[in-house]
């Protein structure tokens, strides 16, 4: 069965066979994007991606980098001119993190100024453990009067999706999503019209394998028997979601 897949949040750059990869979301017609963790890694992505149908480069600065990695906001700043899609970049409060947290929002600060006064950006935001403080730092820096906004792997409770929801978010969701009843719970309140599906791959495994962007079809049949819908016609609406966000 060949249904329109879309894949938005995968790191692309993070697998050994790279260019591979990249030829693979292209022949399989797999819309991806391919989100930096560095954006060192931007320019080596964009020059392998920006002639490609299918697959768009990312420009990230990831939350869970910036204790060693917080000068780099200066390189972010250079690109940022260079690209559309904003990602990954975020906050996480995750005790692994925790301690560089007052750092992560002021980076993360300055990216929101910085798409607030651009226009058109789509950013894939990581908010681990940080939703209400991710939510209201969109809602203050009005990042979304001109660009939209995609919370990738979503983890926050019923009201913080209300207050999401009233922003205006998409939400990008992956297979690993469904593996719990909480978190279940949450899928069926988000609106289909703002849904969009991911991997974040290479962090997440089908089959004992790091997931490959084909692999978001588990995903879509995960949602599409959740739902009660046919895959084909699930897949048809997440692809038009993903025109919208792009249009
Ligand atoms: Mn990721």
């Amino acid at each position: 069965m060949s249904v329109p897949l879309v894949d938005y949040h995968c790191h692309l750059d993070l697998y050994p066979d790279f260019e591979n990869i990249i030829e693979e979301c292209e022949k399989n017609e797999v819309h991806t994007l391919a989100v930096t963790t560095t954006p060192k890694a931007f320019p080596r992505n964009y020059e392998l991606i920006s002639k490609k149908k299918y697959v768009r480069a990312a420009l990230g600065l990831h939350p869970q980098l910036v204790a060693n990695r917080v000068d780099e906001i200066e390189i972010w700043k250079q690109y940022f001119d260079e690209t559309r899609y904003i990602g990954e970049v975020g906050l996480d409060a995750g005790t692994q993190y925790y301690k560089s947290f007052e750092l992560q929002k002021s980076v993360f600060q300055t990216i929101l100024n910085t798409c607030a006064n651009s226009r058109e950006k789509i950013l894939s935001i990581h908010s681990v453990r940080s939703v209400p403080i991710v939510l209201e730092m969109l809602e203050r820096s009005s990042v979304l009067k001109k660009n939209k906004v995609v919370l990738h792997w979503f983890g926050g409770n019923a009201n913080n999706l209300r207050k999401a929801v009233s922003l205006g978010c998409y939400f990008s969701i992956n297979a690993e999503m469904f593996k719990s009843e909480r978190s279940k719970e949450l899928i069926r309140l988000l609106p289909l019209d703002k849904l969009l599906t991911e991997t974040d791959g290479p962090f997440t495994y089908t089959n004992q394998v790091a997931s490959r962007p084909i692999n978001v079809l588990k995903t879509v049949e995960l949602l599409a028997a959740m739902l009660g819908q046919e895959i084909a016609s699930l897949a048809e609406t997440l692809l038009s979601n993903l025109k919208k966000i792009e249009s």
